[in-house]
């Protein structure tokens, strides 16, 4: 039980990455808030069966009057926020660069990028005021490193996702507050798993990480367990890629 009794917020926790870091953050005994766009009842009611504590407060993380209304909930509710993923993102391909619609390009920015300041921010000032030694994960990629080809927009704020990490910890860290990027290669889950389970991914997959295989939520959830438990306290404005060996490996047939 690492995380009993704290109270989480997991963003984008309705399915997929985030649904396994909830899930697990459940099981591990925090009293979980779940702060996706959609409803995350279905979550909620299997954390709920498995004897864990959750609520679903739907909130588009891109709109910050919705962020600091589910931040303020969260203190009423509960008094105190001791750990916060910036899960949420919008995944998939953005078109070639010199065909991006100027629509991607911010809506990708205001989402993977903003959300991550605006949860940050009323999250980082929640801790400060209720002193608070808090641990904060945003999620980034294996595209906060590289780029792939179509994912302009995507890659540009996994990059600032990677960048802002820092940012946070350098000036969060007066607080006690640490702040680290979990950096995700390709995972397989419901909405992945048509595209990774296929050609042509699948055989690229195969051939281009060293592990053979795309990751599962559950290898992500327990990464991010590790940055959210607080375990090792001297580690902040740092990145945790996991994503079998990808990026470790420089292949050329
Ligand atoms: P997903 O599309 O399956 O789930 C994303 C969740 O975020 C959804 O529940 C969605 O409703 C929610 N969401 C989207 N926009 C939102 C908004 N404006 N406000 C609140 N919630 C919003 O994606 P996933 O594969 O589970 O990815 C989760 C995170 O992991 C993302 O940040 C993604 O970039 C990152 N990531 C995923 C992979 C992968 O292979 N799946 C690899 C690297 C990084």
């Amino acid at each position: 039980m690492r995380l009993k009794d704290q109270v989480a917020i997991v963003t984008g926790g309705a399915r997929g990455i985030g649904r396994g870091i909830a899930q697990r953050f459940a099981a591990e005994g925090a009293q979980l808030v779940i702060a996706d766009l959609d409803p995350a009842d279905q979550v909620v009611r299997q954390i709920v069966a498995e004897g864990g504590q959750a609520l679903s407060m739907p909130t588009d993380v891109s709109d910050r009057k919705q962020v600091d209304a589910m931040v303020a909930q969260v203190l009423q509710r509960f008094g105190r926020i001791d750990v916060l993923v910036n899960n949420a993102g919008i995944t998939g391909g953005n078109g070639l660069f010199h065909e991006m619609t100027l629509d991607t390009w911010r809506r990708v920015l205001d989402v993977n990028l903003g959300g991550v300041f605006h949860c940050g921010q009323a999250v980082a000032r929640a801790m400060i005021e209720g002193k608070t030694r808090g641990r904060i994960v945003n999620v980034g990629s294996i595209n906060s490193f590289a780029a792939e080809a179509q994912a302009g927009a995507y890659a540009a704020a996994k990059g600032g996702v990677l960048l802002l990490t820092k940012a946070m910890a350098v000036d969060l860290a007066p607080y006690g507050i640490v702040v680290n990027c979990l950096a995700p290669g390709p995972i397989l889950h419901e909405k992945t798993a048509p595209q990774f389970q296929a050609e042509p991914l699948l055989s690229g997959i195969s051939k281009s990480l060293p592990l053979g295989r795309p990751g599962t939520v559950e290898e992500v959830a327990a990464a991010a367990l590790f940055l959210a438990s607080g375990e090792c306290p001297f580690l902040t404005g740092t990145s945790l890629l996991v994503d079998g060996g990808q990026l470790a490996y420089l292949r050329f047939d």
